[in-house]
């Protein structure tokens, strides 16, 4: 590669790509796209959201015609001079070598969740753990230290609790929503923040601009996970954030029939997450990209459809003399109002409430549930529910839990995208099955 041809961040500045790029002076938009070939429809005249859900990012196979990315099963691509210089000038995640690294069925769907995120440059791996556990070990070094809250997804807290400290980092678990916490775990070698916007399952929302501020201040990364609110509800990098992290095993995909994970930031930032997923191997396989790309393509429309249900599921709820509490964004009770702040179109299904009769009457409530199914997960088309005590939080002691604020006999409900009256009918059903004991009836 000759001088000529690279532009001044060193990234190779293929014919046509360049001229592709109008965008360069939006203020949301991608600044540098990548990675991409010239076949990746990356235009962009500032068009809604619901539009780059269908568009963004698609492969635009000038072969055939065809209107959807096609799927690149090949694991490998035949060498050219240009390969041999991408690895020499390291520039190998712009080139198509091998599938780990980098493959244009991946691209594709990077390139839609980058601009749905209004970032630079997005990634996609093989879970969502995959993609917490590459962006915390590729943005942290030994000694370093990372400050998370204890109100944390499983599988996060777990990873954060176990397998950091024996990598040479320390963890510091905060309560999120004190800012006075926050900013008194600060320490000389805190190298990142890594919080959830939304908390699993009592809908609790940090004070995303303030932190976002701390960390500017304090010059630490922070890095947040936007499963919950995805970005029709939220762009966090609009508001301050490094790095956004999906379970796009939830509401990306939507149709609970695949596991993957999405990281999003600066290309600086993402170009580190993705060497560390190189070495770490989650990568995304082809064909998962083609069914995660597919279920983008809804995601706006989805997300409407999961939060006008949500509205009505909640109001009925908030009804119900069965039901004590109810923890939901769409409540008139909801207790974090700062979520509007950078929330301005909420769209999210989750909510949570607590039954009369505790724990016993929850598990009988979820048995007598018939188009709501009783499972884990959440951000599907279908409504799930689930008791947090027995299966997300129930790695958490008894004190932990009343910490966390959960309390007896509460009940965690994706809402799904069936008709909000047959919902709330099969929700009464359900409700007027326990009773005040705890007992079926
Ligand atoms: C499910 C989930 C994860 C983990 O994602 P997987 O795709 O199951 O690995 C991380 N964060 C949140 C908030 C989640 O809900």
């Amino acid at each position: 590669m000759t001088a000529e041809s690279m532009d001044a961040t060193g990234f190779e500045n293929r014919p046509g790509t360049r001229d592709d790029l109008p965008w360069l002076n939006g203020l949301h938009r991608l600044r540098q796209a990548g990675p991409l070939t010239p076949a990746h429809r990356v235009r962009d005249d500032g068009e809604a959201i619901s539009t780059r859900c269908v568009h963004a990012g698609t492969y635009e196979d000038r072969a055939t015609g065809a209107v959807g990315t096609p799927i690149f099963p090949s694991t490998t691509f035949r060498f050219s001079n240009t390969t041999y210089e991408s690895f020499l000038e390291g520039y190998v995640r712009d080139i198509p070598t091998y599938t780990r690294y980098g493959n244009p069925s991946q691209w594709s769907v990077q390139l839609k969740v980058a601009m749905l995120e209004s970032a630079e440059s997005a990634l996609v791996l093989s879970s969502g753990m995959a993609a917490i556990a590459s962006t915390l070990f590729a943005l942290t070094n030994r000694n370093g230290h990372i400050i998370s809250s204890y109100d944390l997804y499983g599988g996060s807290y777990n990873l954060l609790h176990s397998d950091m400290h024996p990598m040479g980092r320390s963890v510091s678990f905060v309560d999120a929503l004190d800012l006075t916490q926050v900013e008194a775990a600060i320490r000389e070698d805190t190298q990142m923040m890594f919080f959830e916007l939304l908390s699993n399952p009592l809908m609790k929302a940090i004070d995303l601009l303030k932190i976002a501020d701390l960390c500017r201040r304090r010059n630490i990364l922070l890095v947040v996970d936007n499963t919950f609110l995805t970005p029709i509800s939220c762009r966090p990098l609009e508001f301050g954030a490094d790095v956004v992290i999906h379970s796009g095993t939830k509401y990306l995909n939507g149709h609970s029939d695949i596991t993957c994970g999405a990281v999003a930031g600066s290309r600086k930032l993402i170009d580190r997450v993705w060497a560390q997923m190189l070495r770490f191997g989650g990568s995304l396989d082809p064909f998962v990209c083609f069914l995660l790309e597919r279920g983008l393509k809804t995601l706006a429309v989805r997300m409407d459809a999961h939060a006008a249900r949500a509205r009505r599921v909640t109001e009925y709820l908030e009804s119900h003399p069965k039901v004590l509490r109810i923890y939901s964004p769409y409540s008139a009770s909801y207790g974090y109002p700062v979520l509007h702040q950078y929330c301005p179109e909420l769209a999210c299904g989750m909510l949570s409430f607590e039954v009369v009769g505790g724990n016993a009457a929850a598990l009988t409530l979820l048995e007598k549930l018939r188009i709501i199914t009783s499972a884990t997960s959440l951000g599907g088309v279908e409504s799930l529910a689930s008791l947090p005590f027995n299966t997300s939080h129930s790695g958490l002691t008894l004190q932990q839990q009343k910490v966390i604020g959960l309390n007896d006999g509460l009940v965690r409900l994706s809402v799904g995208i069936e008709d909000a009256d047959d919902l709330c009918r099969d929700l009464r059903l359900a409700l007027d099955s326990i009773g005040s004991t705890g007992e079926g009836s």
